[in-house]
């Protein structure tokens, strides 16, 4: 509220009545002490209806008090208005006169010595100041003498610098040469090693040979050596064997003579052996005999031995075949008595099984018992449960009456919520001036210069204050919000944040970005919808109201959302979304008026706009609005490289229509966002601009200036509102109107050679501040929605 009056010119006294409209008396006071604190003393002074003793003492009490020359030629130029004769009154009226004269007086007397103290301060101030400028000149002086020394020693550096260079270079040229010549003594030395090589390699070969006759030779030597010693071998053996031949002959001879001694005894012998023999002869006959008449014994023995051996044979097959029998009754009886066994171990079994499954029975039989037992209990608790059940069949039943009753109170809440939530955008305004301020870029040029932009600090402006510097003139501003270069796009979107719910509860929002090329109007509205942080206002929005419809869905809303998005360029409407797209030699003829769409624009008595030819896109996810906005993206880019950067000459408008109804409370809403992302607002003697630009720059101009009037209107709420003037103010007349929210982001460029047009831009966003604009009507009706949903 404050904001705005200070951007409004001073009202003069006698209006302030009227001025001040609606707006309870204590409220005013209060505007007015914060606005000028002039006007609230003199409304003091001249004040006819307050008595005078009370209204003087409180004068004084307020201690100092303000005139300016019109109220004191007022108050001097005042005259007694009672009647002629009524003295008394004339009396008294003079002396109130009178004792504010004196006020007066007083205050000039006041307000002239605090005039000559300043002076007297600014005189001392001035002169402590030539002292410190005389200070700094002598400072000064000393340090160029102090440069100039060093500059002159810096020199003698330099000089001798290059002696020792030549020198270098003089002893860098010998160096060379010595190099030159030990390469080619190096050279000469390696052919000579080369032939050396060569030398001793046959060398070596000799020696290898020399070496190979030597060995051979050692052979040879060895192989005779061997020889001699096997001839002395030789002739050795041969004496021994002489020596051995001699003693065998003495030897024999010895034996020759002891045989011929044995062989005239044996002769003797011989005698005598002749003789026996013949003895002997006689009793070999004899033996003969014997002999024969024993062999026929031995005969007839061995018959008898043959037959007893044949007996023999027989008794021991015999055998053999009953010790077979005997074998075969072994084995039978073996096995039968196994089968004895395992039959004796199979009924030991089966007596072992017996006598467990009597146990078995046993602990059955008392298990039974103890079931019966727990199914009189469990029918007994069945009971009990059934009672139970019964009580929370009951609580269940209060309990769904208490939730319809409770999702009845969410629904009046909501309705209370949205009512509350409006108010409150009503008391911030419905027309709101959002200002922000882009970082300086790497491009900027003024990045060394001081800074032009500055944000006051006092609790009263924080936050919503900017000034501008130019040409050492500070210029303060005042809007709803001012964003500073750190603000994030997050902390952007959380203000605007309430303005989207808005169209969701069934209003008609606008939201514009203005300023000059490049001061990020389109970074605000669409940023970079590729990286999360930096996503800007429209992808915000749209992923806001598809959460928020979908939270509402729960409450029985259902919305139905269609987007378009188009752009007007020279006044020529051009679709986004279209599917066969405009070319640029279609846009010219577009621009000339021979394009076969028209774009007509239409707007029904529901207050609905239509666009003939106009691509809409009925969306239910927001994969579908983020490739709408690349293609519409695209489209624009596609200009900008055809259309000599078109996308900063032409007005982009995003249009959003939501229809919710909710079915349980036949209650339904109808909602436009409308995200706008205006063209440049540079003046033409900046662009400098000739031709097609020319006309560009006045189409851009022409329509700014259409919008800023019709805002204006808007705001004085003149009969004849200037919509027609451009095809922007048309298109979006139902959403400007008293229905509407408007809020408009004023984009500032940091770099200092921008501040002129900044400061247009400033000044034309305060004089919107300083606008109302109605107070906004949400479409809304309790009829069924009917199916088609009309689109405006
Ligand atoms: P406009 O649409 O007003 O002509 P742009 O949005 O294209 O300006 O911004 C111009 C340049 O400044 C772009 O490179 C953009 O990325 C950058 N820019 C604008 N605002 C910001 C910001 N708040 N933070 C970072 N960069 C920004
Ligand atoms: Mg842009």
């Amino acid at each position: 509220m404050a904001s705005r009056n200070q951007n409004r010119p001073p009202r003069s006294p006698n209006a302030k009545k009227e001025g001040l409209g609606g707006i309870p008396f204590d409220k005013r006071r209060k505007v007015e002490t914060q606005g000028t604190g002039r006007r609230q003393a003199f409304s003091a002074v001249n004040k006819q209806d307050v008595t005078m003793n009370s209204d003087v003492g409180s004068i004084e009490e307020c201690g100092k008090v303000e005139f300016t020359k019109d109220e004191v030629l007022a108050l001097l130029s005042e005259r007694a208005k009672a009647g002629k004769f009524d003295t008394k009154a004339k009396i008294e009226q003079m002396t109130d006169i009178i004792k504010r004269l004196k006020i007066c007086v007083k205050w000039f007397q006041q307000a002239d010595e605090t005039h000559v103290q300043e002076k007297e301060s600014l005189r001392v101030s001035l002169e402590s100041a030539e002292q410190k400028y005389n200070h700094k000149e002598l400072e000064a002086r000393t340090k160029e003498e102090e440069l100039h020394a060093t500059i002159s020693n810096l020199k003698e550096n330099v000089v001798s610098l290059h002696e020792k260079l030549a020198k270098e270079e003089s002893c860098k040229q010998d160096a060379i040469e010595c190099h030159r010549r030990e390469k080619e003594s190096r050279v000469a030395a390696e052919k000579v090693q080369a032939s050396l090589g060569e030398e001793l390699y046959k060398v070596k070969e000799e020696k290898m040979a020399a070496k190979q006759k030597v060995t051979s030779l050692e052979d040879m030597y060895k192989r005779l050596q061997e020889y001699n010693t096997s001839l002395q071998q030789y002739n050795s053996k041969l004496q021994t064997d002489l020596e051995t031949v001699r003693a065998a002959l003495t030897r024999a001879e010895k034996e020759k003579s002891s045989i011929l001694e044995n062989l005239s005894t044996l002769r003797g012998h011989s005698k005598s052996l002749q003789d026996q023999l013949a003895s002997s002869r006689v009793l070999q006959d004899d033996a003969i005999k014997q002999k024969d008449s024993l062999l026929l014994e031995v005969t007839n023995l061995r018959n008898e031995l043959q037959q007893v051996r044949d007996d023999r044979d027989r008794q021991v097959v015999q055998s053999q075949k009953l010790a077979e029998e005997i074998g075969k009754y072994q084995e039978n009886v073996g096995k039968s008595s196994q089968e004895l066994d395992i039959l004796i171990a199979k009924s030991g079994s089966l007596e072992e099984t017996c006598s467990l499954q009597k146990e078995r029975i046993n602990m059955l039989e008392q298990q039974l018992a103890i079931a019966s037992e727990r199914q009189k209990m469990a029918d007994a608790s069945v009971s009990l449960t059934r009672t139970e059940f019964e009580e929370q069949k009951h609580l269940l039943c209060e309990l769904q009456d208490r939730l319809a009753d409770m999702e009845h109170q969410l629904c009046e809440a909501e309705l209370l919520r949205k009512k509350l939530h409006n108010t409150i955008l009503e008391l911030k305004g419905n027309i709101r001036v959002f200002c922000r301020v882009r970082p300086l870029l790497p491009d900027d040029g003024g990045r060394h210069e001081a800074t032009v932009i500055a944000y006051p600090t006092s609790t009263e402006a924080r936050g919503r204050g900017v000034d501008l510097v130019q040409s050492g003139n500070k210029h303060p501003f005042t809007f709803d919000k001012v964003f500073n270069h750190e603000a994030s796009q997050e902390e952007v979107f959380f203000e605007i944040s309430q303005l989207v719910q808005s169209a969701l509860d069934g209003y008609k929002v606008c939201i514009f970005a203005y300023g000059q090329t490049g001061s990020g109007k389109t970074y605000t509205m669409m940023g970079r919808p590729e990286t999360p942080e930096q996503k800007g206002l429209i992808p915000r929005s749209l992923e806001q109201i598809f959460q928020a419809s979908q939270s509402l869905g729960a409450q029985g809303w259902k919305y139905k959302m269609q987007v378009s998005m188009l752009e007007i360029y020279n006044e020529t409407i051009r679709d986004l979304l279209s599917t066969n797209r405009t070319t640029s030699m279609e846009l010219v003829r577009a621009d000339s008026g021979t394009s076969g769409k028209q774009y007509t624009i239409t707007h029904d008595v529901n207050g609905h706009t239509h666009v003939s030819d106009l691509t809409i896109f009925d969306v239910c996810s927001i994969g579908k609005i983020s490739s709408l906005l690349q293609q519409a993206a695209q489209s624009r880019s596609v200009g900008k490289t055809q259309m000599n950067e078109q996308s900063s000459r032409s007005h982009f408008v995003f249009t959003m229509r939501i229809s919710g109804v909710n079915e349980s409370t036949e209650q339904q809403v109808q909602g436009v966002l409308n995200l706008i992302d205006l063209a440049g607002s540079e003046r033409l003697s900046k662009s400098g601009a000739t031709g097609d630009r020319l006309k560009e720059t006045q189409a851009i101009n022409k329509s700014l200036s259409a919008l800023s009037d019709v805002i204006f209107a808007l705001a004085k709420k003149e009969d004849h509102v200037p919509f027609r003037n451009s095809k922007l103010t048309y298109l979006l007349q139902p959403c400007l109107g008293g229905d509407s929210k408007t809020l408009m982001f004023v984009n500032i460029s940091p770099d200092p050679s921008s501040a002129g047009e900044s400061l247009c831009s400033l000044r034309f966003a305060a004089r919107v501040n300083a606008c109302e604009i109605g107070i906004p009507r949400r479409q809304t009706s309790t009829k069924l929605l009917d199916s088609r949903l009309s689109y405006g």
